[in-house]
């Protein structure tokens, strides 16, 4: 997939205000790019509707409507809530050759975008981010 050079992040921090700010585990997989390990994180199975946000600045990056059982251990989803929400960058680290998702707002790591694989979605793409990543925000049930 094309990489997505977004701009500078709007929201800057120093590492020292990231880990005062997240808890180890956010830290370590926002800031350090680590990965949750699968079918821990809290929201691979919700089907809440609702807007998932950035649990690093806030920004909202994710609609529970593209939301989809891929059964890969993760929340995944077909799309992002708007084309520049994210970022895309080719990650080659683990020895594959990987896109990994960053926020745009404030550049931490969410997790990895696949394609191709067969999913039956719009996209075909399969946006895997990690639970800790996202805050999800319930839409007000009338
Ligand atoms: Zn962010």
């Amino acid at each position: 997939m094309k990489p997505v050079v977004g701009a500078a992040p709007k929201v800057v921090k120093s590492d020292q205000e990231w880990r005062q700010q997240l808890t180890p585990d956010e830290y370590r997989v926002l800031r350090q790019a680590g990965t949750e390990r699968a079918f821990t994180g809290e929201y691979t199975d919700t089907s809440t509707v609702g807007v998932y946000a950035c649990r690093a600045c806030g920004a909202e990056l994710f609609r529970s409507s593209t939301k989809f059982e891929s059964h890969c251990g993760w929340p995944s989803f077909f799309s992002p809530l708007a084309g520049d929400a994210v970022i895309l960058r080719d990650d080659s680290t683990m020895g594959m050759a990987r896109t990994e998702v960053l926020c745009a707002t404030c550049h931490s790591h969410l997790g990895h975008v696949f394609e191709g694989e067969g999913y039956d979605t719009p996209t075909d793409q399969r946006y895997c981010i990690n639970s800790i990543s996202l805050t999800l925000s319930p839409d007000d049930q009338a």
